[in-house]
């Protein structure tokens, strides 16, 4: 079964005014799966490769032939922080999380405008295209950014957030500035998905 871009759980508007929906539109319909369907052009030559998840793939690159590496490490990552992102924003988002993820928050970062201000300014900073991220490692809450389309979960990390800082998730409404995207970003955030990842993996 070839890999696949999954719905969007809800409509293109539906994150307006944050998100606009023609945004979401492109970087949903064609940028996600033009990485999908560089995925599976990858995997057409290698037919062993095409029974694993996309999160086995990136978990180790190693383990990937050599001829393809560098496009499963591109789209198959790529695939996935899409099928993370997605999920992850919410019309009923925003706001702080309470429970456990909560209070692991104020643990690690010192309270949840301190890990705002961190993840925000870790996203804002990223040099060129990436991805700013809430991780969890080794059981620790940890903040870091990638480049291009690599994942935490290639460095042995679990992503639990991740803000999309591409050009293409903010150009047509917010051109040049990133930071305003991103501080719009955190009235989108559905912390519920965040919370159910986190007791997931912890
Ligand atoms: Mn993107």
């Amino acid at each position: 079964m070839a890999h696949q871009v999954p719905d969007l759980p809800y409509d293109f508007g539906a994150l307006e005014p944050h998100i606009d929906a023609k945004t979401m539109e492109i970087h949903h319909d064609k940028h996600h799966a033009a990485y999908v369907n560089n995925l599976n052009k990858a995997l057409e030559k290698h037919s062993d490769l095409q029974k694993k998840s996309v999160e086995d793939l990136l978990r180790d690159l190693s383990a990937v032939p050599e001829d393809i590496r560098t496009a499963v490490r591109n789209n198959g990552g790529g695939h996935y922080n899409h099928s993370l992102f997605w999920p992850s924003m919410s019309a009923d988002g925003g706001g702080e999380p309470d429970g456990d993820l909560g209070k692991a928050i104020d643990d690690a970062f010192g309270g949840f405008a301190a890990f705002k201000e961190k993840l925000s300014a870790t996203a804002v900073g990223q040099f060129g295209s990436g991805w700013g991220w809430l991780v969890l490692d080794g059981g620790s809450l940890k903040i870091e950014g990638t480049p291009n389309q690599d994942n935490p979960i290639s460095h042995g990390r679990t992503p639990l957030l991740g803000v999309d800082v591409w050009e293409h998730a903010y150009y047509l409404k917010y051109q040049n500035r990133r930071p305003d995207y991103v501080a719009a970003w955190w009235n989108v955030v559905d912390w519920n998905a965040v919370a159910d990842r986190f007791s997931a993996a912890s």
